[in-house]
């Protein structure tokens, strides 16, 4: 600590604050890992350390709430992809799969949980929470708790519902999981570990969360015809558990479906009229998961991004590898499992208007360990805040930086992030709005964003010029610290 009143002041920038109100110009001081002052452009004197952003925007640190970045917090901890993205704070153990708690000693967890890698051996929820504070990644991470990881842990069948007994099992695990500080539980009934789940066994289990004030978030039984009947489905555990329902990765999935989130964001308002709902999307038009032979029927084209017995053809499309095989989509499908891919399966026009529904949430669902990734990984964020808001003009940039940052994080309960407030985290991205752009693409998954210049996590830089700065403050984010920092803020 040094005896400067300020450990960094940032100076000149223009202030957008997360909560959607106009932006200004002030300076932000830091003291430790706090937001101590913001003032009037050159009042803040007497820094160790001084950050000029002039000509600059300075937000909040981004809140990804849709992530699989699990295993990526201890086994890639300078999280550049969301780093380079202006990503403070990141949500894993989304669509049921959590890396925790689950054992797992097999050749590999079946389908969709290998998409984390290999990493099952955190017995219980307070151990993944004990390796991030011992080996603490960039960001911050709050986790959730996967129906699906539960029930292979729980279940030696996963095709039929589960007994008493595997549900009591299921229940025990989930409790200790919102012991130790999980934010809620995440389902993936559209997925084989979890399709044979009916909403009376998803019910009981979720029974846990209200009571906790926990969230129950879901990737829904289907996303294309029947979307409608998912989404009352998961509205009825909603109601039935007492948690908020968040939608994941809101769309509207398959050619004859397309134009289906008028209604189905029609839904969403009347329902929101009676029960906490929320949601999030990522802005493409192409879905990315496990390869399977029942997408390919919805899908217009299809890069495979990871193949166990082709490894060399990640990142090609299908319909060229079937033609080199000479067999069907299906066939060639089948000859790459265990594997993974991007499914162009989306209208642009749902995707736009999902996106400027005034209540979904921008995450990225990025898939951390494929090998060629969809381009979402690296480029969700800046890709809204330049194509869609700069460039398209969907939203005002106050819009865009309160739907990564101040919403999230009111609708997670992450209490003192996501908005630039004296007494908050100092969680601050600096950004350039005439350049920020995603670079990222089908062809190019990788490429870090453009105009991003710093990221703060906790008052420390964990991006700068480029590159990571190599600083690990990211923290664990606890259900029930947040809990109590909100109560004590509202007394
Ligand atoms: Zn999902």
């Amino acid at each position: 600590m040094s005896d400067r009143r300020y450990d960094t002041v940032i100076r000149g920038g223009t202030l957008i604050d997360g909560t959607g109100a106009p932006r200004r110009a002030a300076d932000i001081g830091i003291s430790g890992d706090r937001i101590t002052a913001i003032g009037e452009p050159g009042t803040l004197t007497d820094a160790t350390s001084t950050i000029d952003a002039s000509g600059k925007i300075v937000a909040p640190g981004f809140i990804d709430v849709h992530t699989h970045d699990d295993h990526a917090l201890l086994s890639k901890p300078d999280m550049a992809y969301k780093a380079s993205q202006g990503v403070a704070t990141v949500v894993a153990g989304n669509c049921g799969i959590s890396l925790a708690p689950l054992i797992f000693e097999g050749d590999r967890p079946p389908p969709p949980l290998d998409l984390l890698g290999d990493g099952y051996r955190f017995p219980r929820m307070a151990d993944l929470f004990d390796a991030l504070d011992e080996t603490p990644p960039a960001l911050n991470a709050a986790l959730l708790c996967g129906h699906s990881t539960l029930r292979v842990g729980a279940m030696d069948d996963l095709d039929r519902a589960a007994t008493d007994s595997e549900i009591d099992a299921m229940r025990e695990k989930l409790s200790e999981s919102l012991d130790a500080g999980a934010i809620g539980m995440s389902t993936g009934l559209y997925y084989e570990p979890a399709r044979a789940a009916p909403t009376e066994e998803i019910i009981r289990i979720a029974e846990l969360l209200g009571p906790a004030g926990a969230l129950y978030t879901t990737h829904l039984r289907d996303e294309g015809e029947h979307l409608q009947k998912s989404m009352e489905e998961a509205f009825t555990i909603g109601r039935a558990s007492g948690a908020k329902v968040v939608l994941s990765h809101h769309k509207s999935s398959g050619a004859s479906n397309f134009g289906a989130t008028r209604e189905s964001l029609a839904l969403v308002e009347k329902t929101r009229k009676t029960q906490p709902v929320t949601l999030d999307v990522y802005p493409y038009d192409a879905s990315s998961t496990v390869l399977t032979v029942d997408r390919l029927a919805a899908s217009k084209r299809v890069i495979v991004t990871w193949s166990v017995p082709r490894p060399d053809i990640a990142g090609r499309f299908l319909d060229e590898i079937a033609d080199e095989m000479g067999c069907s989509l299906e066939e060639a499908a089948k000859s790459l499992l265990p594997a993974g891919a991007i499914y162009f399966m989306m209208d642009e026009d749902d995707v736009q208007r999902v996106l400027k529904y005034p209540h979904s949430i921008v995450a990225s669902d990025g898939l951390p360990h494929d090998v060629f990734p969809h381009p979402r990984l690296w480029g969700t964020f800046p890709r809204v805040l330049g194509h869609y808001s700069r460039d398209l003009g969907l939203m005002t940039l106050e819009d865009a930086v309160f739907r990564m940052s101040g919403l999230p994080a009111a609708e997670f309960g992450l209490t003192g992030r996501g908005v630039l407030a004296v007494g908050n985290q100092a969680d601050v991205t600096i950004f350039d709005a005439a350049t920020i752009i995603d670079r990222a693409d089908f062809q190019h998954p990788t490429e870090p964003a453009a105009g991003i210049d710093t990221v703060f996590v906790n008052g420390r830089p964990v991006w700068r010029d480029g590159a990571p700065t190599g600083e690990r403050p990211g923290k664990a984010l606890r259900r029930q610290a947040m809990q109590s920092a909100r109560a004590e803020t509202q007394e």
